[in-house]
């Protein structure tokens, strides 16, 4: 079996400084459509020079450009015009989104792109609304605090959604006025490429630059740039830690959205049907690649066997399979080694004790592509390697428990605290548990309500700071604090005696 290309994209992708062409200098990198396997593209690695080049245009439109300085109406403008690109090119740009990612084109029309486009109105709409303070306590002085760019950004992308994050990014960097250097993952580089071209049609030379490459190539010349005055992150921990060392150097301010591991609490005071869709979502969608999935499934002892056999007997009948028919719910993993990556959890999983309740192979029925059938297994402890490290597949591990208390601590048993979701309409149990969760996001009878207004990010090894609308001010803004006298009262006269 194989399936349709949903486009034919670029044979070769290269970076873009200042609306031309990077000089790359790097080898050229394949890109794979997962639903095949084929190579369908490949990217020019940007080399140091590359990149200094991407950073010195940036910093040229920064330093001299007009967008820093822009009056407010137009800038908010450019946004707008930002959002209709990405609207009037959705069906180019999801098709795109699909030949590198392999999700399912459906989601990616209805979700990534329409969110891409959401992000830049949100941010349009967020600065129209900021004010500045003034503060006034001390008679005949008056302070005020204003908020400016920070300067230029680099803004660092993973593979598992990557316009919907990346343009999150974007959006926020330029509506506070910064000019930036975006770098995608290598592996998905194609509709973000197509992107940021469009966006030179209404962008200032130089104010939003790309490069291409692999991350301790490219990504690492870049963040090492002392001209980079912020780095805005989304990925794994470990490329976390090295990311925020290396800008460490420079004192260069850091945000990090980073992995998760993130429990999906059932009690058997919860609405037993929608806890269990709330669940298949939760770790199911996006093919289960995303940072905040509900991986680890704790169900209250009464309902666990009920719980699990419907969840088992609803996985089985997700539909996998063509990115581009509307049937499919799930497609498949992003690439070779992470499949294999996510299957060699079984092994792990049995090692310590666990059951294989579904799932567990790739789906060759399917040909050569990266599909692997939805999978569940059964651990005997939060101790299992399962249960504390990072899969990001379609990969539920379920755990019992007796109380809210145990059901607390096995959740925050973990390194990571990006999301926590309960199920119970027992308010109590809800207050309860809410207030006990170490992570940045609870969500409670649903999953995946993202708020932009609010903050979203993670504790402990799921991150460093928060996006969101006021947190992303807080970040790509300094703020400025300025004082005059309104009516100059006298100062001490140093040196005016006589003796
Ligand atoms: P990754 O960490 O491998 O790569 C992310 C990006 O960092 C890529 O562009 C990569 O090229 C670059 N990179 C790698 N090493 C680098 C270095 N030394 N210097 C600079 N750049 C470097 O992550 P991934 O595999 O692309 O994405 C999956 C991970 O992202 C998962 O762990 C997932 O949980 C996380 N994620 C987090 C969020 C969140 O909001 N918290 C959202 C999506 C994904």
């Amino acid at each position: 079996m194989t399936f349709q290309l949903p486009i034919v994209p670029p044979a070769r992708v290269t970076g873009l400084v200042a609306g031309a062409p990077s000089a790359g200098g790097g080898p050229e990198l394949p890109v794979y459509y997962p639903a095949t396997g084929a190579q369908v593209s490949a990217l020019v690695e940007d080399g140091p020079e590359a990149v200094a080049a991407a950073v010195a245009a940036a910093r040229a439109a920064f330093d001299k450009g007009p967008w820093p300085r822009l009056p407010l109406p137009q800038r908010i403008e450019v946004l707008d015009r930002c959002r209709r690109i990405i609207l009037d090119h959705s069906d180019e740009l999801a098709r795109l989104e699909c030949a590198a990612t392999g999700l399912v084109l459906k989601e990616l029309r209805a979700r990534h792109i329409e969110r891409a486009a959401y992000n830049f109105r949100f941010f349009a709409e967020y600065i129209s609304q900021s004010a500045g303070q003034r503060y006034d306590q001390t008679p005949g002085y008056m302070t005020t605090v204003s908020r400016v760019p920070v300067g230029v950004a680099a803004l660092i992308a993973p593979w598992n959604a990557p316009v919907a994050l990346a343009t999150m990014k974007l959006a926020a960097a330029l509506a506070f006025g910064n000019t930036c250097v975006l770098k995608p993952s290598e592996q998905t580089p194609l509709a973000l490429a197509r992107l940021v071209e469009l966006m030179q049609e209404v962008l200032p030379e130089g104010v939003l630059n790309l490069v291409n490459g692999r991350g301790p190539v490219t990504g690492a010349a870049l963040v090492a740039d002392p001209r980079v005055d912020l780095v805005s992150f989304t990925g794994g921990t470990e490329t976390g830690r090295a990311i925020m060392s290396a800008a460490g150097r420079n004192l260069t301010p850091c945000t990090m959205e980073l992995g998760g591991k993130s429990a999906n609490v059932i009690f058997a005071s919860a609405d037993q049907e929608r806890a269990l869709d709330g669940a298949l979502i939760g770790i199911f969608s996006n093919n289960g690649q995303q940072c905040l999935a509900g991986s680890r499934i704790l169900v209250e002892r009464p309902i666990f066997d009920d719980f699990v056999g419907r969840f088992v007997e609803r996985a089985e009948r997700i539909r996998v399979g063509d990115p581009l028919d509307d049937a499919t719910e799930i497609g498949p993993l992003a690439s070779l080694p992470h499949m294999n990556r996510v299957l060699g959890f079984v092994d792990t999983a049995r090692a310590d004790g666990g059951d294989l309740l579904t799932g567990g192979r790739r789906r060759d029925d399917l040909g050569e592509g990266y599909f692997v059938a939805p999978t569940a297994v059964r651990v005997p402890s939060n101790a299992a390697d399962v249960a504390q490290r990072e899969v990001f597949g379609p990969f539920a591990t379920f755990l019992s428990f007796d109380t809210a208390e145990e059901a607390a601590a096995i959740a925050n048993d973990t390194e990571f605290g990006l999301v926590s979701y309960i199920w119970s309409d027992h308010l109590p149990t809800v207050m309860q548990m809410s207030e006990a969760m170490r992570s940045g996001v609870v969500w409670v009878n649903t999953p995946m309500m993202r708020e932009l207004r609010a903050p979203f990010g993670g504790f402990g090894a799921s991150g460093v700071g928060r996006e969101g609308g006021a947190s992303c001010e807080a970040f790509y803004t300094e703020e400025r604090t300025v004082t005059i006298p309104t009516v100059p009262p006298p100062l001490r006269r140093l040196g005016t005696t006589n003796d």
